[in-house]
């Protein structure tokens, strides 16, 4: 297949372009496009085809369900059934933004969108590339991460071509994204409101406003594996090709444990990459240093995280040893992505 690659500024939006893209969602036709969070691979979300089209584009389980983006109110009350009264009040203060919530699904959205579940789950994003092209399209655009399943996910347009070229019909580069993690998932459809997986909008952001506020930490089977309520959840995710550890705790400590273990490793004839900071980046000599961002803004390190790990994969790194960070605010989505794309190795030292 040719793929397109057309590049737009977000500051001055082209609309001839928007309207190719445009055309191509409504024809049925996959199109990555940038949003604030990561790069999103969108199809129309109420034509079942290219919605099928998508999921073999990525390789992506049926069974981990999509979310559809919207650019107004009105079409998020044409998907849903209802929209409860935490629901508005979320969306005054995070949409646009990194926020999805999850609803009792209308009739007319397609079960191959929600994995055969009766909610969906429904986003309004904050670049203005995706508004413009939602609006353009008039549609509802389901769009999960624009990455092969399984590996970190986009966050320039490069990326997306390292993964996708050649599988979809059209890439708008529109940059570099800027939160850097998926959006929090928040379900709304129940009695509680209850946070399914972490992002850009944080724990604290929305407890400020919703008391009885909960955070799915999954089940716990008898065989001891973890059923999350939320489908995605489960799988192993943003993973780099290298082993990677992850190290929490006192800092000092941590920083004392990734060079003990760098050092060994290196002796036994192993390319080792160091995920550091700023703050500690010069206390290591030996390895593929990369500074993921700064510990006293952790948002810098959400918004690189991916973008390092992708690095390290170019690198050829044997194994990855990565500075964890503290698990309050944004560092708990961080915690989150750090903790699937090491397969769960992570150390507390
Ligand atoms: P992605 O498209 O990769 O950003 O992933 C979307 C996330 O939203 C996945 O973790 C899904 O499991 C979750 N999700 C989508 N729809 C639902 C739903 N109806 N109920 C629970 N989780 C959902
Ligand atoms: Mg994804």
């Amino acid at each position: 297949m040719e793929t397109k690659v057309i590049k737009i500024d977000d500051k001055h939006i082209d609309m001839e372009l928007i309207n190719q893209a445009a055309k191509l969602i409504k024809a049925g036709k996959i199109v990555a496009f940038p949003t604030e969070t990561v790069y999103g691979l969108g199809a129309n979300g109420l034509n079942e085809k290219a919605v099928e089209g998508l999921f073999k584009a990525k390789g992506r389980p049926q069974d981990n369900p999509l979310i559809l983006h919207i650019s107004s109110l009105d079409q998020l009350k044409t998907l849903v059934l209802e929209v409860p009264d935490i629901a508005y009040e979320c969306r005054k203060r995070f949409w646009p933004g990194p926020l999805t919530m999850i609803f009792k699904k209308s009739e007319i959205v397609p079960y191959i969108i929600t994995g055969g579940l009766e909610t969906v789950a429904i986003r309004m994003p904050k670049n203005k590339i995706a508004l413009e092209l939602i609006k353009e399209a008039n549609v509802p655009i389901a769009g999960p991460s624009a990455n092969l399943s399984g590996r970190p996910s986009p966050t320039n347009a490069s990326h997306v071509i390292e993964d996708l070229f050649g599988k979809i019909d059209m890439i708008i580069d529109g940059g570099d994204t800027g939160v850097g993690l998926e959006s929090t998932v928040l379900d709304v459809s129940g009695d509680a409101p209850m946070i399914l997986r972490p992002g850009g909008v944080t724990f604290e952001d929305l407890k400020e406003f919703i008391p009885n506020l909960t955070q799915d930490l999954g089940t716990i089977k008898s065989d001891n594996t973890i059923v999350p309520k939320s489908p995605g959840q489960k799988y192993k995710h943003y993973a780099p090709k290298a082993d990677m550890y992850v190290y929490t705790g006192n800092i000092d400590n941590v920083v004392k444990s990734i060079i003990n273990q760098s050092n060994k490793h290196i002796k036994e004839g192993k390319k080792v990459g160091i995920m550091a900071t700023t703050e500690t980046k010069d206390m290591y000599d030996k390895g593929t240093i990369l500074i993921a961002g700064s510990r006293n803004d952790r948002n810098t390190i959400a918004a690189n995280l991916f973008k390092t790990l992708r690095i390290f994969d170019e690198e050829k790194v044997d194994i990855i040893l990565a500075e964890g960070v503290e698990t309050d605010n944004i560092g708990r989505a961080i915690m989150n992505r750090m903790m699937k794309a090491s397969g769960g190795k992570i150390i507390n030292v």
